[in-house]
Formats: structure tokens, sequence, C-alpha cells
């Protein structure tokens, strides 16, 4: 337990986002607080999944500053980052070993001095007039108060600002919120077989949907397998995946999406899994993903050349949560100025993520950016509406669906979070006379360029 009970910055949240935001925050000098109700820090970088939005579709590096340092310590294990892949279908990930990312965030945490609550979660916030006086977090030993100069919600669903009684925005707008999922990692792959294979039959995947790649999918296929790395999408609407659904032997989805974790392992991630979303309240369907998850390797080994002699090594280490609520704040990042690539001169962080909603079964919803570019997210969109002290960071930015279904991914997450980590230790330090809206976008700007983030250009 911290014996300190006052810190400039309190982070709810250590997804990507409230990563981002902590460290973010603490280069900026600020003493920060990072509560997290999970037993480790990371999120969805913990589990092999490629960190989408920080490249746009020209293969242009859109997100750097934290992200950055986070490669660079994590490049330290010889091997660990494999870097940005193309698919050949819409996008380039950045693929790094889990194992090494988590080594980074803690050994970057613990070197700018972030204190951290684990197994502990924000339950209430006692407020002056719009701005919160103190913090309620319920740990394992019992509940203890923190103040802070400014908080940054990082909740993934906006539940600081839900306990502010702040607006919130409905995951759905009357449509089903995205499927949950689990993913899981698969070691002992070989790689150049399964390229092969794609290479060969190129329908069994999907592939060449960016116009900006202007390729065929026969060529797209042939550059997957010059690239070496099985950054690929098994598609349901071919024979091999599309055979395997019908005859019940998986489960009805619109792809397999097989991504590289470790070249020495044979290692790839596979997020493939899904059931409905039945709100905050998901976790009884973590048995029938699990079957899932067997069932789909079973698949692999059995159909798919290159994956006849792998297993499993990792199963997520919790439930994968596309949708939740999202916090409506000054301003609100649109689908039409994600689709446009728009630009704008209160700009603190970058995405360049296609549309993606996932749908119950087979349906995909996937529109791509205008001509590959990367597009601005105004300060205001981190900006909850009628707060002093909060912001407001990753997938519960304030968003139209259209829009989060770009923003939702974790280069946008760690982007956004690093820019509110940002404006909160200003805050803390009395800028903009305690109020969030009155900061100078400016200085921030300036500051996060400092940390080394992108804000300017890159189409
Ligand atoms: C199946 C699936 C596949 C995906 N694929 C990709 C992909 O390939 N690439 C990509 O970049 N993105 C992908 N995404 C999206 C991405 O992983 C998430 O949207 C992103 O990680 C969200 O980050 P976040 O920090 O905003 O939220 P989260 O990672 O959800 O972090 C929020 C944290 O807040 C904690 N918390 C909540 N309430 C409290 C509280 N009151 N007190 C303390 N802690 C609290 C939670 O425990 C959680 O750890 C995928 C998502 C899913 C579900």
């Amino acid at each position: 337990m911290p014996s300190q009970s006052s810190f400039d910055v309190v982070v709810a949240g250590a997804g990507a986002a409230g990563v981002g935001a902590a460290l973010g925050a603490a280069a900026e000098g600020a003493s920060v607080l990072l509560v997290e109700s999970e037993s480790t820090v990371g999120g969805d970088m913990l589990t092999g999944l490629p960190i989408l939005g920080a490249w746009n579709s020209r293969g242009e590096q859109c997100v750097s500053g934290i992200l950055q340092d986070l490669l660079d310590e994590a490049a330290a294990m010889p091997g660990a980052v494999i870097g940005p892949v193309c698919d050949w279908r819409t996008v380039f990930g950045l693929c790094v070993c889990p194992a090494a990312l988590q080594l980074a965030i803690f050994a970057l945490l613990r070197r700018r001095g972030v204190v951290l609550q684990l197994k502990s979660t924000l339950t209430g916030v006692s407020c002056r007039r719009r701005a919160v006086a103190a913090t309620a977090i319920c740990t394992q030993h019992g509940t203890r108060t923190f103040s802070g100069g400014a908080v940054v919600d990082a909740t993934g669903s906006g539940r600081v600002v839900d306990l502010m009684g702040g607006t919130l925005l409905a995951p759905d707008e009357g449509r089903r919120p995205q499927p949950v999922s689990l993913v899981f990692r698969l070691a002992g792959v070989g790689f150049d077989r399964f390229l092969a294979f794609v290479r060969d039959n190129p329908d069994a995947a999907l592939l060449a949907e960016n116009p900006v790649f202007g390729v065929t999918n026969t060529e797209a296929a042939q550059r997957l397998h010059e690239g070496g790395q099985p950054y690929v999408a098994l598609s349901a609407g071919g024979a091999l995946l599309g055979g395997a659904i019908a005859r019940g032997d998986v489960h009805p989805c619109t792809a397999f999406f097989i991504t590289p974790t470790s070249v020495g392992r044979g290692e790839v991630c596979v997020n493939a899994t899904r059931v409905g979303n039945s709100g905050e309240d998901a976790w009884h369907v973590l048995t029938e993903l699990a079957e899932q998850v067997s069932r789909s390797a079973a698949f692999l080994n059995l159909c798919v050349p290159g994956f006849e002699a792998a297993t499993v090594v990792s199963v997520g280490h919790r439930l994968g949560v596309r949708e939740t609520t999202r916090v409506l704040g000054e301003k609100c990042l649109t689908g039409k100025a994600v689709l446009n690539g728009r630009k704008c001169p209160d700009g603190v962080a970058k995405g360049a993520h296609h549309v993606d909603l996932h749908g119950g079964g087979t349906d995909q919803v996937r529109k791509p950016i205008r001509e590959g570019r990367s597009y601005d997210i105004p300060l205001g969109c981190l900006i909850p509406r009628k707060m002093d002290n909060v912001l407001v960071a990753g997938r519960c930015l304030s968003s139209d669906r259209e829009a989060n279904g770009s923003a939702r991914v974790m280069g946008t997450c760690l982007a956004t979070g690093q820019a509110a980590g940002v404006a909160a230790a200003l805050l803390a330090g009395g800028a903009g006379g305690g109020k969030a809206r009155s900061i100078d976008v400016a200085d921030v700007r300036c500051r996060l360029l400092a940390q080394g983030a992108i804000l300017d250009g890159v189409h």
C-alpha cells in the first residue's frame, strides 16, 4: 500500500490508455498513482494482439512517444520486436512479444516513479463543484482515500465519469454491441509452410481490401509470403474456414486473425473466438469461449498447413471486450472525421486504424480511411463535459460508434492516454485555472512533441 495519500494525478485503469496516461504524466514530473482492478498492468497488450492504429495503411508511423519508449525498452530482449507488419489486407500492425512488452511496461513505470495500486478499484469520488477532490479506492485491505490534482479515466467504460454523474453514450446506439472474445497463442507453427499455403490459395484469406495497396489478391498473397511473417486473416468466405464453420467444427466468425508474436518460437496470436456481448456481465461466457479456443486450435492442427504440430501456449488472461459505454466530451470524434483522415489544430493524438465493427457471426464492417491517411483527435474528445479536473482516454473517449470502431485500438489508446496524462499533469500544476477546458492546447501539444509524440503530418 502506498504511504502517500496525495498525488498530482490519479489514473484509473491500467490498460493501454492508463499506461500511456501514467507514463505521460510522470514524464512531466507529476507524482502519479495508477489504480487497476486486475492483478497486472497492460490490458490487451499482454495478449499478443498486434498494436494497431500506430502505423497508417501507407506504412507511415503515426504514434510514437510512449509507444516508442516501450518498443525501445522491449527491443533489449533479442527478437522481441518483430515490428510493423503489413497484412496486405488493410493494415500495418505492430507485432511484439507480449512478455517483453509486459516487462517493458513494468520497467518504465518503475523508472518514472509511478506508484501502482493493483487489485484495487476506484469506487467513489468526492467532488467539490465540478472537480474531483478525492477518490475512494477499494483495495484488498479496505478502502483508501487519495486526493489528486487531476484524474484520468482510463477505465475503458467511463467509470469515473459515471461516478461523477457525467453523460455516457450507450455502446450500441440501438444495435447489438460487438461480441466478446478470448484470444490465444500457439507455438511451433511452420511460418513458411503456412505462408506458402496462403500464396497458393489466396481465396482462403482476406486480402487486398484496402485500395491504397493497389494489388490483386494473388499479388497480396505473394507479398505476404515474401514478407515471411504470418499476419494472415483466414476468411470465413474461403472454402477452408467456411467449410469448417458449415460442418459445425468451429463457431461462426468472420475470420481467424493470425499474427506473429515470436519468430524464434514459431508463435502466433489467434483472434478467432466470439460470443454475443451481453454487457458488463459477460464473464459467464468464458467457458463457452474456452471451448471455442480448443476447437479452433484443433481445426488449425488438422486442416491448416504449418499448424500440424502447433500447441496452445497461452490463453487470454482476460475476456476481450470490444465495446462498452463512451464518455460524452467537449468534442466528439465522428466516423466522418475518421474516414476522411481529418486534421485539426487542436489535435493531441493520432489514429489510423480503419473502422472495424465486428458483428455476432460472420459479419464485420471494415471501412478503410481515405487514401490510407491518419486522423487527428482533438483535446476536447478527452475532456468530459461539465467536469473540471477529469480527463478521459482510450476506448471510452468521446466518440460516435463508427469513430470508436477505429479509435478503440491499442496504438490510439496509448496515444490518447499519453495526451490525457500530459494534460492532467498540467492541470495539477495549476494550468487553465484547474479547468481542463481552459488549458492552452498549444502547451499540451508542445509538451507531447517534447515527449516524442507525432502530432503533425502523416497524410
Ligand atoms: C478480441 C479483441 C481483439 C482486439 N484486437 C485488437 C488488435 O489486434 N489490436 C489492437 O490494437 N486492438 C485490438 N483490440 C482493441 C483493444 O485491445 C482495446 O480496445 C484496448 O486495449 C482498450 O484499451 P483501454 O486502456 O482503453 O481499456 P482496457 O484495456 O479495457 O483498460 C481498462 C482497465 O481499467 C480497469 N478498470 C475498470 N474500472 C476500473 C476501476 N473502477 N478502478 C480501477 N480499474 C478499473 C480494467 O480492469 C481494465 O484493465 C481488440 C479488442 C478485443 C476485445
